[in-house]
């Protein structure tokens, strides 16, 4: 075999070899070239509270709670200092979700409480008035919470995907808002909105 083939062949392998490489993972190939770097949230989502603020919290007041918001958006290093809690440093454990692991970091996450009653709500009630509004709950384990993830997770959310937007139920909801005047029974019933029990 002359040495042009063996070069020829040589050269053949080796881009055929960066051909199928670069088919199966783009991402390895160019990972540093075509990847964005992620920017970190540093703020709670203004589409998700928007659903808080002017959809969940005025239809709980309707219904007899004033609803206060005990956590939305949690820094990474918030996050990690709240999981050493019970275990490193004094106290009980309050999360079992390490840093980037909850959807508080993504700003897409409020834990809520009763100004006067504390815990002591009818989270059945509350749960279905946060679905009306869009928001999922935390679920037997973690009933203060609610939350927007559409399907996601939050390893999804690490890597810079987001839920679609979010859209109040009723335009009457903005309009009081915007006008800071109390949502009322009345309204609920104009925007179509169930009896929640
Ligand atoms: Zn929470």
């Amino acid at each position: 075999m002359s040495k042009k083939v063996v070069f020829v062949s040589i050269l053949t392998t080796v881009v055929f070899a960066t051909l199928i490489i670069y088919a199966f993972s783009p991402r390895l190939v160019f990972i540093n070239f075509a990847q964005k770097p992620i920017p970190v949230p540093t703020v709670i989502d203004p589409n998700f509270i928007t659903q808080v603020n002017e959809c969940l919290i005025p239809t709980a007041t309707v219904y007899g709670y004033t609803l206060r918001i005990t956590a939305g958006f949690r820094s990474m290093a918030e996050q990690t200092q709240l999981y050493q809690e019970g275990r490193t440093i004094n106290g009980h454990i309050v999360t079992e979700a390490l840093a980037g692991r909850s959807i508080h970091n993504y700003g897409f996450a409020v834990d809520v409480a009763d100004v006067r009653r504390g815990y002591n709500i009818n989270w059945t009630r509350l749960v279905k008035i946060g679905a009306y509004c869009g928001l999922e709950s935390g679920g037997e384990g973690d009933l203060p919470h609610f939350e927007h993830r559409a399907g996601l997770n939050t390893a999804d959310f690490a890597t810079g995907m987001r839920p679609p937007p979010l859209t109040l139920p009723c335009s009457i909801m903005d309009e009081r808002a915007k006008a800071n005047k109390p949502l009322t029974l009345k309204d609920l019933k104009n925007c179509g909105a169930p009896k929640f029990s």
